[in-house]
């Protein structure tokens, strides 16, 4: 079957890339979809439904949208649209809303206490539904907009990860929009005719000033440079560690001849 669009058949190979890169989807995969109803997560429910009437591999989709409770939120035009699309869609209403205004002074920026809540909630779903694969829509952009807030302002050199095991090991966390940048999923969700949605938190839309900063200083540098956001993003793939000062993958010469000698006595042995 045809894609619909020249468009969408690039989308669909850069998304096709990044689940083979990282092993992203497997056969007989319940693919759950965090879908808040943005651009980016209804570009990422359309794209996996595109791929999969065409993908080798059989997958399911369902897609889960955790409800922060705000007065709003257009929970129902997420309903209509997903039913008119026959999208498979469970929403939880919670008081995620709630608890980070009983929680949070005015000052502080409560995303990563809201990130938090809603990934428990995501987990709990993603158990209730029976999915194999939790799929969220990070894109490109975001990708190294990360790299750059943690190395300007945390001090670590990170951005994260395209698949990401929980710690307790019972859930997988992909993002299978790693190589589509935010302008394209923008425009595919556009052309889509989906209804983009507020999600209706106070500080939505008014990101955190260093993120806001990271994004004009990208802009910036992509305007005189084209080209320099996809170079961040193979950095990523293209890491040299030993030219990092981390002494945790460069340990001191004693420790490495220390860890090379066991290595040989191991391999005398086997
Ligand atoms: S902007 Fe609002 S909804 Fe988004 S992560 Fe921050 S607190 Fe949560």
């Amino acid at each position: 079957m045809a894609y619909s669009s020249a468009f969408e058949k690039k989308l669909a190979r850069k998304t096709t890339r990044a689940i083979v890169d990282f092993d992203l989807i497997e056969e007989g995969d319940r693919v759950m979809v965090g879908l808040s109803g943005g651009k980016d997560s209804w570009a990422l429910i359309h794209l996996l439904e595109a791929l999969q009437r065409r993908a080798p591999v059989k997958f399911s989709l369902i897609a889960v949208n955790v409800d922060s409770g705000y007065r709003d939120y257009k929970h129902e035009t997420l309903a209509r649209t997903c039913e008119q699309r026959g999208w498979d869609l469970r929403i939880e209403h919670t008081t995620i809303g709630e608890i980070i205004d009983e929680k949070l002074d005015a000052r502080a920026t409560p995303c990563s206490l809201c990130a938090r809540l809603r990934r428990g909630v995501l987990y709990r779903m993603a158990t209730e539904v029976g999915a194999t694969k939790i799929a969220l829509g990070h894109h490109a952009d975001d990708f190294i907009e990360t790299l750059l807030l943690n190395l300007f302002f945390a001090g670590t050199l990170k951005a994260m990860p395209a698949r990401l095991v929980s710690d307790d090991r019972r859930h997988v966390v992909i993002r299978p929009l790693v190589y589509v940048s935010e302008e394209e999923a923008r425009e595919y969700t556009e052309r889509a005719g989906l209804p983009v949605i507020g999600c209706c938190c106070p500080v939505c839309g008014d990101l955190s000033l260093q993120r806001q900063r990271v994004k004009r200083l990208l802009l910036d540098l992509e305007r005189e440079h084209p080209g320099v956001k996809q170079s961040m993003l193979k950095a990523l793939g293209n890491v040299a560690s030993r030219h990092l000062l981390d002494r945790r993958l460069n340990p001191p010469a004693e420790l490495r001849a220390e860890v090379l000698s066991r290595v040989d006595q191991v391999s005398m042995v086997t």
